[in-house]
């Protein structure tokens, strides 16, 4: 089982930077319009990697983890804001949506998968598997 938890969180990793380059490419641009990134969202972010026993460093900014070159979280560590990408961005000529959709429906399995042996087998999982 440990090794079907390691197999689906390296795969999440892999998976979660693939459509983290979707958004990288559409919310850049974004930054006044008070879409992208919030304190509450960060703490939820905080809260849920320690709650795995991972402890995110924080930067100097007033969004404790925007670094010089945007979020230093990885983006398998923010799930909600990497998964998240509005509907008029995907609407950009030239949006890939076939694969944007491909990919974001593989993300949503395996965090599902992910959830349901956590929950069967505890949070500390995360920590058994990576230890
Ligand atoms: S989701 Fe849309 S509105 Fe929000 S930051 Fe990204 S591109 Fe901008
Ligand atoms: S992308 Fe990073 S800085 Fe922005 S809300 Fe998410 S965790 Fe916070």
């Amino acid at each position: 089982m440990l090794q079907t938890y390691r197999h689906l969180y390296a795969r999440k990793v892999k998976m979660f930077r693939l459509l983290y380059e979707f958004t990288y490419n559409s919310c850049g641009a974004c930054v006044q319009s008070n879409c992208a990134c919030k304190d509450r969202i960060c703490q939820h972010v905080e809260e849920r990697a320690s709650e795995k026993g991972i402890r995110l460093e924080r930067t100097d900014h007033f969004l404790r983890f925007i670094g010089p070159n945007g979020c230093v979280v990885p983006p398998h560590l923010r799930e909600t804001c990497t998964i998240y990408l509005c509907g008029p961005a995907q609407q950009k000529p030239g949006f890939d949506s076939v694969r944007y959709t491909k990919i974001r429906r593989i993300c949503d399995r395996i965090e599902w998968r992910i959830m349901e042996l956590e929950e069967a087998y505890g949070k500390g999982l995360h920590l058994a598997a990576h230890s």
